[in-house]
């Protein structure tokens, strides 16, 4: 940069030294350049003053006219002496060549007329000849000029030696000073106006010079043909050419307009032709080598009798605010992560193409896009790697629909697809899964393997509406309901499902009233230890009888309740109803209220927890607080803050639905719950072949139980899934194999007839089978334990309950008050273990093991092996 400046400043010095003209030079001289010529004159002088008095000069009046001439030819070769600057050496200059042949020519014509008799008319005549000529000479420097007149004149003075002469001379001397002196000034100001106004336009040349050199504008003229007539040498250069070379080429062909801009060489085109000015046209330029773009602007010329000579105008550098105005508009038009549309810009494309002029251009398909467990992809691995997320899944699109649409991306991870045209349905359907399949392939994202999953709704216009505001909201439905339909799904819209947004609206008005009217109801449905298999608790349970529908489950209402702003209110009622009523049982009766992520969310929910405990006089302790996961996935310290506060008041914490969300561990160590419910769909065909609910459900209980929490079952409904959870050592069981939920008046007469919970599956149903669940004992030298049988067959079992059982332990089991048999541990692990039977079991008719038709035997006192916390 800085020699880029010198580099700048110099070639602009040499420009002012080159702008002092040699006029200029020349009139700063003493001795004008001409001098020499007066030789010339001189010798005319004598000569036609000799022929004119027909009489010839004396040898001495000769002597000093010839040095008058010669002295005056001198200055023909000093004068690169004479012409210097310095100002005493141009004063000695015009003494020795000037005033001094001046002087002695004076002296020679007098001398002449003297002593060789030459008239006087005539001497003076050439005196004034030559004293005029020489001050023709001599006009730009008057005191040389007097100098001269004087010398010359005062030589005839000193001839005469006349006093009048003398003093003639003296006032002429002082005469001549004061008019010299003025004069001087004259000319100095003359000078100094001269140099201003040189400067003015050395400056503005300068300026312009500077103003092209570095490229920030540059200029042009064209003749009559909009052939150049000039070009900035800069332009000239940067096009590869020279302004010699370009000179005579079309202006046109500056620029370039081969691809894209038929629309600026069309304007460009015309106000050629016509004549009239353009401003500011932005034109590509030819340069090759690079992207540069111009703005243009000209003005047509004319002469002075207003005939067109051609255009004259400047052009600039556009690139860099080009750029500007296409990185704003990106920003504007286009999702800066992923470089998609944005939703301002679908929105435009959408109106343009409903909005085109024959119908049939207006047909078109929005497909409106939202991932499924994005949101949890984003909180356990970290907003960049979502963010990554995002870009992969928007070039998956991209590729997905190719040239058949655009792919806009609206916010989050919810991303539009307009298909233009009419297009089939089955095609869209074709789209929808291509897009749902691409989007469902593993990603890896920061060395992490993710996968998630879209769910798609789609609009057709003009089927689903000719509106933008109505294909949206229609196409918004449509993805409402492929998402309610199990996500991973598209779903076109239909008519109904206006109607069922329309008879959710409807739920949420009869919800309200049902909210003031008091037409909820808690239902309680029993918890039951797996070891006692008693009740131990409820779980509080919405239900809504709705004066047509009659009973609507919670889950088609709750979600409205958080939609709508209800479920606070719902919420502090369910809580306080629960308190109230477990008031009434006994106190070591516990009981469950579920709590909406949104209640969780409200910091005056320990406030209410709190009321409401103390409105009822119950212990805190008994009192469960079911959250789902989701509570996690906002912001971290509001949540440790909460649970903080509920565990200050003392109620216990249960984790509802463990394993449906995105069950990230961290967690669970943080968050001080007492209990997991492990979800009804890892119980929910956990008994199938090949299923790995089981080995989930033993990996959550080893865990709860390393962090000292307790675990429930949910939705066990058959003796195989009891026999499952109950193996794998959840400590509770809740579901409809026991009870399902009850009226707060049933769940009191419940207690009433004992804690006993009664198992309700018929045991025929599963008769044949290998497995079973019995309580059993087992005798070993003089101890007595309790088991349960597993997994029985003729030749062994897998028997549960003692721990750490040395292998080759023989017990006499006693598999019924009637049936014993010997029995020898084979392997053991932890309180598992299989033992073979000493002798091989009975099967009856119907293939089932006889011993165990027979009544279970009476469970005996705990033993060494027995107990569930092990080794005692
Ligand atoms: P949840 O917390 O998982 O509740 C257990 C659900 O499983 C209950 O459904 C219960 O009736 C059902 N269930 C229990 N045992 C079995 C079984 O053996 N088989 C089957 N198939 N289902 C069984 P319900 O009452 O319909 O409640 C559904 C969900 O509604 C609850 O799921 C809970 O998330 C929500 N909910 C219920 N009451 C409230 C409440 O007071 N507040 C809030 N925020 N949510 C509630
Ligand atoms: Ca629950
Ligand atoms: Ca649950």
């Amino acid at each position: 940069m800085p020699e880029r400046r010198e580099a700048i400043r110099r070639a602009s010095q040499a420009d002012r030294t080159l702008a002092v003209t040699p006029a200029a030079i020349e009139e700063r001289q003493c001795i004008p350049r001409r001098w020499p010529y007066l030789v010339l004159c001189l010798s005319a002088a004598v000569a036609s003053s000799a022929l004119a008095a027909r009489c010839l000069p004396g040898p001495d009046s000769g002597a000093l006219l010839v040095m008058a001439i010669l002295l005056t030819a001198a200055l023909r070769f000093g004068s690169d002496w004479a012409r210097g600057h310095a100002i005493h050496r141009q004063a000695a200059a015009a003494l020795v060549f000037v005033i001094v042949p001046m002087f002695l020519f004076g002296l020679g014509m007098t001398l002449w007329t003297v002593r060789q008799g030459l008239r006087w008319d005539i001497a003076v005549t050439a005196l004034l000849w030559v004293g005029s000529i020489a001050a023709v000479y001599l006009r730009r420097k008057p005191a040389v000029a007097f100098a001269a007149q004087l010398a010359m004149w005062a030589a005839a003075a000193l001839v005469h030696e006349s006093l009048a002469a003398a003093v003639t001379l003296f006032v002429a001397l002082i005469v001549a000073a004061m008019v010299v002196r003025d004069q001087m000034r004259e000319m100095r100001e003359a000078e100094h106006r001269r140099q201003a106004s040189d400067r003015v336009q050395t400056r503005a040349r300068d300026i312009l010079a500077d103003y092209e050199r570095t490229r920030q504008g540059w200029f042009w003229e064209t003749d009559r043909r909009a052939t150049l007539t000039y070009i900035s040498p800069p332009i000239a250069e940067a096009l590869g050419s020279t302004p010699e070379v370009m000179i005579g080429q079309r202006l046109i062909e500056l620029f370039d307009f081969t691809d894209s801009d038929q629309e600026s060489e069309r304007t460009l085109v015309f106000h050629l032709s016509a004549r009239s000015p353009f401003q500011e046209l932005p034109v590509r330029s030819a340069i090759t080598s690079e992207e540069r773009w111009w703005s243009v602007s000209g003005r047509p010329i004319f002469d002075d009798f207003d005939n067109f000579v051609g255009f004259r105008g400047s052009g600039a550098d556009l690139t860099e605010r080009k750029r500007l105005q296409e990185h704003a508009s990106r920003l504007a038009n286009y999702d800066s992560l992923t470089g998609l549309a944005n939703r301002f810009q679908m929105s435009q494309a959408l109106e343009r193409i409903l909005a085109m002029p024959q119908e049939a251009q207006r047909s078109c398909a929005v497909l409106l896009l939202d991932l499924d467990r994005f949101k949890q992809v984003n909180d356990t691995i970290g907003h960049p790697a979502g963010d990554a997320l995002l870009v992969q899944v928007a070039r998956r699109l991209e590729e997905a629909i190719g040239h058949t649409g655009q792919v806009g991306r609206l916010g989050g991870d919810e991303f539009q697809i307009i298909v233009p045209g009419a297009i089939e349905r089955d095609a869209l359907g074709e789209l929808a899964t291509r897009i749902i399949s691409s989007l469902a392939q593993p990603y890896a994202i920061e060395g992490q393997r993710v996968v998630i999953g879209a769910s798609i709704g789609i609009a057709v216009s003009p089927d689903d509406g000719t509106s933008s505001e109505m294909l949206i909201r229609h196409v918004d439905l449509a993805l409402y309901a492929a998402k309610d339909g199990g996500r991973g799904r598209f779903h076109f819209y239909a008519h109904d499902l206006l109607a069922d947004a329309e008879a959710r609206a409807a739920l949420e008005k009869d919800l309200r009233d049902a909210v003031s009217t008091g037409g909820l109801e808690l239902y309680y449905q029993p918890v039951v230890s797996t070891a006692s298999e008693k009740i131990t608790g409820f779980e509080a349970l919405l239900r809504w009888l709705h004066p047509t529908q009659g009973w609507i489950p919670p889950n088609a209402f709750v979600g409205i309740a958080e939609d709508c702003g209800l479920i606070a209110q719902i919420g502090e009622w369910a809580l306080r109803s629960a308190c109230h009523d477990l008031a009434q049982w006994p106190d070591h009766i516990h009981c469950a209220v579920n709590l909406s992520p949104l209640q969780f969310a409200n910091p005056n929910l320990p406030i209410i927890v709190t009321s409401a405990i103390a409105q009822a006089g119950i212990d805190p302790g008994r009192l469960e607080l079911e959250i789902t996961e989701s509570v996690f996935l906002s912001d971290d310290e509001g949540a440790d803050a909460m649970f903080a506060a509920l565990k200050g008041i003392g109620v216990r914490l249960v984790l509802d639905d463990f394993g449906t969300g995105y069950s990230s561990l961290g967690y669970l160590k943080k968050a001080p719950f007492d209990k997991i419910k492990i979800d009804q769909s890892f119980v929910r065909g956990a008994t199938e072949a090949g299923s790995r609910n089981g080995a989930i459900i033993a990996s959550i209980t080893s865990l709860a139980h390393a962090l000292g929490m307790d675990t429930t079952a949910e939705g066990v409904e058959t003796l195989d899934e009891l026999d499952l959870v109950r193996m794998h050592g959840c400590s509770h069981v809740q579901g409809f194999i026991y009870e399902r939920p009850l009226t707060a008046a049933a769940a009191t007469e419940r207690l009433q007839t004992g804690l006993s919970a009664g198992v309700r599956a018929p045991r025929e149903a599963r008769a044949p089978r290998q497995h079973s669940v019995r309580k059993v004992v087992l005798r070993h030298l003089d101890q007595v334990y309790n088991g349960t049988v597993r997994n029985i067959s003729t030749s062994g079992a897998l028997i549960e309950g003692l721990w750490s059982v040395p292998i080759g332990t023989t017990f006499q089991l006693e598999l019924s008050n009637s049936h014993q048999v010997v029995a020898t541990a084979r392997w053991c692990e932890e309180d598992r273990m299989g033992v073979e039977f000493a002798t091989l079991l009975e099967r009856d008719m119907s293939g089932a093991i006889a011993a165990l038709q027979a009544t279970a035997p009476a469970s005996a006192a705990r033993g060494m092996f027995a107990s569930a916390g092990g080794i005692t």
